[in-house]
């Protein structure tokens, strides 16, 4: 092809004096574009499920802000209710009326927790549930999987330990043994694992936290029995179940996916969705969970700027949205149907390439595998497929998540029309690397 390249200059000055004020020229990580090479592209705008950078490229977008926009970027009813609130001033470390509001939206529908308390993020979510949890019990282990993310909590920035030791070792600098000593990090999908920690260390061990939907190591979808098996072997033996549901949440249904697949954890996290774009995170539980926060119980936990009305109102109008009829119907189907085209043109043509689904999360994966079940299932080698093709698809004006590993959203301000028109593009990327990659593999 003869077509000139898309302009960069702007994105890429703007990284230059960026690298002089952040770490990384970056403000969280992966958006430094490390794993898929080249310089970030700094966005100056979104409207619906469209960005444009600061050289005035125009992508699609399926990054959604990593989750949060579910109805795409700038719709009108959440930049109203951000309006409205911030014209009554933006925060009063005083109890407000949209934090009922908000509330009251979400335990009205969601049968899966009877009492919440917002923060500012998910990881704050994370953190705070995991000392209700031990606060709870009196136990201090925590058990989690490989493969799943839960923020940048200290004592979840683990891996797993090597040989017969299941109990993890730091992923972090800055985190310490004292801290990951109480932290046992298990494979995935693998009963026996769960069994073994339990019978050994069931004193000890005060909760079980997942991501039932393991959606930030590409998107290795569990059973749901095994979901199952963890919330009856977790009951037996006074162990609390946690759902990290910061990405789930309102995601996959209203219910996340405690209602997607009729599993009542004992204490769930959320995130992204629920402020509509602004900060906002959440954990919930049953009244007597609940009851142990501070200032009914004894597990401290608080916030300057929790339930501030600005993110209260933005989350208001966001789950209305969320709420009406068939809203998740219409979303995960045109989902099925975008990804459908796309699985359908990589098998007619024997690419090693699919698409995982679940509601409107997807995972561009390269393999032959019909199921990606744990972390040691997805192959670092089939990365440099994703590499070629992320900057392939910036090229021709749709924009991913800059890591092979993240996940992609579909929003509903993505019509059936720009889907299809991705998905051409998406086919067009396809053919191009798999019938280059053979001259380069020999
Ligand atoms: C994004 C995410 C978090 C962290 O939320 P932040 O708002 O980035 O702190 C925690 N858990 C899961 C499952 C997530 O997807």
């Amino acid at each position: 092809k003869t077509d000139e390249l898309m302009k960069r200059e702007k994105s890429e000055s703007l990284f230059e004096k960026a690298k002089q004020y952040f770490p990384g020229g970056v403000n969280s990580p992966v958006r430094a574009f490390r794993s898929v090479g080249g310089t970030p592209l700094f966005i100056e705008k979104g409207d619906g499920c469209h960005i444009w950078d600061a050289d005035d490229n125009k992508f699609i977008d399926f990054c959604g802000s990593w989750g949060p926009l579910i109805n795409g970027h700038n719709n009108s009813a959440v930049r109203e209710a951000i309006i409205d609130a911030v014209s009554s001033g933006t925060t009063f470390g005083a109890p407000t009326r949209k934090e009922n509001e908000l509330a009251e939206l979400i335990l009205s529908n969601n049968r899966f927790i009877e009492k919440i308390r917002f923060v500012s993020s998910g990881t704050e979510a994370v953190m705070s549930a995991l000392r209700l949890a031990r606060g709870v019990t009196g136990k201090s282990v925590i058990i989690k999987f490989d493969g799943c993310y839960h923020g940048h909590v200290d004592s979840l920035l683990v891996n797993a330990g090597s040989g017969l030791s299941t109990f993890g070792i730091s992923s972090s600098a800055g985190v310490t043994e004292a801290v990951s000593k109480d932290t046992m990090v298990l494979p995935l999908n693998d009963r026996r694992a769960v069994e073994i920690a339990i019978s050994d260390y069931k004193e000890d061990i005060a909760a079980i936290i997942i991501e039932p939907i393991p959606a930030n190591n590409g998107l290795i979808l569990q059973d749901k029995e095994y979901l199952q098996f963890l919330r009856d072997i977790t009951k037996k033996n006074d162990i609390l179940l946690i759902f990290d549901e910061v990405i789930s949440g309102f995601r996959v249904g209203f219910e996340g996916a405690a209602g997607y697949y009729g599993i009542q954890p004992d204490i769930i996290t959320y995130g992204k969705i629920i402020g509509g774009g602004m900060p906002v995170g959440a954990y919930g539980a049953s009244k007597e969970i609940m009851s142990h926060i501070s200032p009914d119980g004894n597990v401290y936990q608080a916030g300057t700027l929790s339930g501030n009305p600005v993110a209260m109102n933005a989350g208001i109008a966001q789950l209305k949205i969320c709420l009406q009829p068939d809203f998740y119907k219409n979303l995960n189907s045109k989902t099925e149907k975008f990804v459908q085209s796309i699985n359908d043109f990589a098998s007619k043509n024997n690419y090693l390439f699919k698409i995982f689904r679940i509601g409107s999360i997807f995972w561009f994966a390269f393999t032959d595998k019909e199921f990606v079940r744990t972390s040691t299932d997805i192959e670092s080698e089939s990365m440099k497929y994703f590499r070629e093709m992320h900057s392939d698809l910036l090229e021709s004006g749709v924009y991913l998540g800059p890591s092979g590993y993240e996940v992609g959203f579909v929003s509903s301000a993505h019509s059936e029309e720009i889907l299809d028109a991705a998905a051409k593009k998406i086919c067009n990327s396809l053919t191009k690397i798999f019938t280059t990659s053979t001259e380069r593999v020999s």
